[in-house]
């Protein structure tokens, strides 16, 4: 099943970056997760779940497309179950396992001192025969989740806009985005808005602010390099170290969101956040890593109701959680490239700032 893990349909200048891209390591999402979820340990689980021939079929890949089979997934409760599989409907992944089966045989599998377990898959994964792809997903009151890194792959990503969050902030971007969305004809002013890369908001100062000109230097950075080394648009810019940064940075954010419905969390329907809504890779880009104030809440109150003590008692101690959630963060962040992560820690060196100023864990 080797081969199911790789994209099919790549582009030259993609090849290359994947060829430069290390794909997200176990150890880095954990160490992301356990500052989002600070509070509650992040383990892996280490027992054994594993690929196998269901009746004759041993994985080769099918033709048509709409041809349907079933691989089997030997869990470590030594039970065995038939994974509905198929090729992927655009064709950029050999094979797609189904999301249901597979949250069906992990489900029997949750520790006794877990609060949620949730399975990571190099495979590209599908839910209902409609749809061409599925992420992630997570069963919040069954607390178990599956989530697939193939998608966020640079072969399989589609070609950035430049407005990758922060950038997604970008008010020219937001007008043009909305024009296409609305069912009206073309007019002569929707053909004159052109995007430049160019990425600004007027009048405000704050988090989102830094975090947008932060990834903007990096960008201009990359900009630079790539002219002096006679790489011109519209070729990539990544280096080989951002582009391991925003793969491990999207799969870690997606991870992040399906444990948080795990906690109880729905989709949010209030600000930009790490809660909200998605429905494509390209949405999901434009979306930030951190979540708006509304989910914060609920994120601190389901951890620290039942983990931190002197909860209760003291306001203080919330405060000092949050404090310390956000510090953790930095950390991760501070590690790595990439735009998502220097503009993800530009936004939290201005929330901490704001903290240390006010006095108090309040966020804005
Ligand atoms: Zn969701
Ligand atoms: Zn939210």
């Amino acid at each position: 099943m080797q081969t199911w893990s790789i994209c099919s349909t790549p582009t030259a200048t993609a090849e290359r970056e994947m060829q430069a891209a290390e794909p997200p390591k176990i150890q880095d999402l954990m160490e992301y997760l356990s500052a989002f979820f600070h509070g509650m340990p992040v383990k892996l689980f280490k027992p054994p779940f594993q690929w196998q021939k269901w009746n004759k079929y041993d994985g080769a890949i099918l033709t048509p497309p709409s041809t349907q089979h079933r691989i089997g997934l030997r869990t470590p409760g030594d039970r065995l179950f038939g994974i509905r599989c198929r090729a992927s409907p655009d064709g950029l992944s050999p094979m797609q396992v189904n999301l249901d089966d597979v949250l069906d045989g992990l489900a029997e599998n949750i520790p006794a001192n877990a609060h949620s377990i949730m399975m990571l898959l190099d495979l590209d994964m599908y839910e209902g025969d409609g749809d061409i792809f599925t992420a992630g997903r997570a069963y919040g009151g069954s607390r178990i989740a599956a989530v697939s890194l193939f998608r966020d792959q640079p072969l399989c990503a589609p070609p950035g806009d430049g407005h990758a969050w922060p950038a997604s902030h970008c008010a020219e971007y937001i007008d043009k985005l909305c024009l296409e969305a609305s069912d009206e004809p073309p007019t002569k002013k929707k053909a004159k808005l052109q995007l430049s890369f160019r990425c600004a908001r007027t009048g405000t100062s704050g988090p989102l602010d830094r975090a947008i000109e932060a990834a903007a230097q990096t960008t201009a950075a990359a900009e630079e390099e790539a002219s002096s080394s006679g790489i011109s648009r519209p070729a990539r810019l990544d280096t080989a170290a951002s582009t391991t940064a925003q793969w491990l940075g999207r799969t870690a954010v997606t991870m992040a969101h399906e444990l948080c419905h795990c906690l109880g969390l729905d989709h949010c329907t209030y600000f930009a956040c790490a809660m909200q809504g998605c429905g494509s890779v390209a949405e999901a880009q434009r979306q930030p890593p951190y979540v708006c104030p509304v989910c914060l809440e609920k994120i601190c109150w389901a951890i620290g109701e039942g983990v931190v003590d002197g909860w209760e008692e003291d306001r203080g101690v919330r405060e000092g959680f949050v404090r310390e959630r956000y510090g953790k963060l930095r950390g991760v962040c501070e590690r790595w490239d990439g735009r998502m992560f220097v503009g993800y820690k530009a936004w939290l060196d201005d929330v901490l700032e704001g903290i240390v100023e006010r006095g108090d864990g309040v966020v804005d």
